[in-house]
């Protein structure tokens, strides 16, 4: 199989032409074409010589992703379906906010953990990205939004499909590149990273001193309910995340948002409630109360708005800053947890 060309950085292509009796800087210029101009086709490569683009044919491939179908929300939330070099597909999704947009990305194809309330759990795992597919999804999206909404994309989250922390190693580059000068430049600190909490994994990232934001899907500060709700989590109690996420704000001093859904007699009760205050008050964190978006497992009901209530006033009574994030894109299944290549069906 050939190598994707963009899996080189520009040191690995200046070498590479050198090692092949050509000048450096061929490297600098294809580099330019590769990460300026998004260019995905060696024969648009117009100050290369036809010669050289025969080499580089020889020797590489461009796997850009493909978007395979837009659906825009009455919102004005766009969901991609993307295509991958091997025809798989995973979603992405652009979310306008007022000035601002976000871009939702998806870092597997399909999911490999359990999470019960989440449509993309029931697609099981079929590979990795690679940090280009993850890079290509938001330069897409930064496009789309220069030509939707003028301006470009302000916000990554990695909240579309798959478990990032489970692809650590390509979200890493994933993210250099789109940080970088030369890919999109957006700053680490308009990134978030959003976890089901794989403690061990939280903890390297402390250790590599990366400069994102960091987000725990948590839904119960109970285990047992934790475990029957997202099985997987039997491996990952509690008591370890809450130290992960201690030495994540040590070694950070980053605050961690923790993300939470309330359901009808899954977690709408006092001890529910009290249960995520002491977890909230063990380590400096907010909270961020998701809308659930209805999936096919019945087991799940949206809690009524009064106990939503219960949940603010007393996160706030003990100083847990807290927020509700409404869902987006629902009429075109691009809210979170919805995700689940549904226009294949
Ligand atoms: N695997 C990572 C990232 C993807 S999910 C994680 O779990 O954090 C992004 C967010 O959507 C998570 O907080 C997840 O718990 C939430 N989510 C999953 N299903 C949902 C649903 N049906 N409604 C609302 N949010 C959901």
């Amino acid at each position: 199989m050939k190598k994707d060309i963009r899996s080189l950085s520009l040191k690995d292509l200046c070498s590479f032409f050198e090692s092949n009796n050509y000048p450096a800087f061929r490297g600098n210029q294809v580099y330019n074409w590769l990460w300026n101009k998004s260019c995905f086709s060696f024969d648009q490569m117009t100050n290369i010589s036809l010669e050289l683009r025969e080499v580089l044919k020889k020797d590489f491939v461009i796997n850009h992703i493909k978007i395979d179908n837009i659906q825009k929300s009455s919102d004005g939330t766009i969901k991609n379906a993307v295509t991958l070099f091997d025809n798989l597909l995973v979603e992405s999704v652009l979310i306008p906010v007022k000035n601002r947009t976000t871009a939702c990305i998806s870092s597997q194809v399909g999911c490999s953990l359990d999470c019960e309330f989440c449509a993309t759990s029931q697609l099981k795992r079929m590979r990795n990205l690679n940090p280009d597919e993850i890079f290509d999804q938001a330069s897409t999206i930064n496009i789309q939004s220069k030509l939707y909404y003028n301006r470009p994309i302000s916000n990554i989250v990695f909240m579309g499909m798959g478990e990032p922390l489970l692809n650590y190693k390509n979200l890493i580059l994933g993210i250099d590149k789109i940080t970088s000068k030369e890919g999109l430049g957006i700053s680490p600190k308009r990134i978030t990273v959003s976890t089901s909490g794989i403690s061990k994994l939280i903890i390297k990232m402390a250790d590599n001193n990366v400069k994102f934001n960091l987000a725990v899907s948590l839904h119960s500060a109970i285990e047992e309910t934790r475990n029957k709700i997202m099985p997987f989590s039997k491996k990952f109690p509690l008591d370890e995340l809450l130290d992960a996420v201690k030495y994540w704000y040590k070694k950070t001093r980053k605050i961690v948002t923790y993300e939470y859904i309330v359901w009808k007699e899954i977690n709408d009760d006092m001890n529910h409630i009290s249960a995520l205050v002491q977890f909230c008050k063990a380590s400096p964190s907010k909270v961020n109360l998701i809308e659930y978006n209805k999936t096919e497992n019945p087991f799940f009901i949206a809690a009524d708005d009064k106990i939503i209530s219960n949940y603010i006033s007393e996160l706030e009574k003990n100083r847990i800053p807290v927020t509700i994030r409404k869902s987006r894109g629902k009429d075109i299944d691009a809210a979170c947890g919805q995700l689940a290549n549904k226009l294949l069906n």
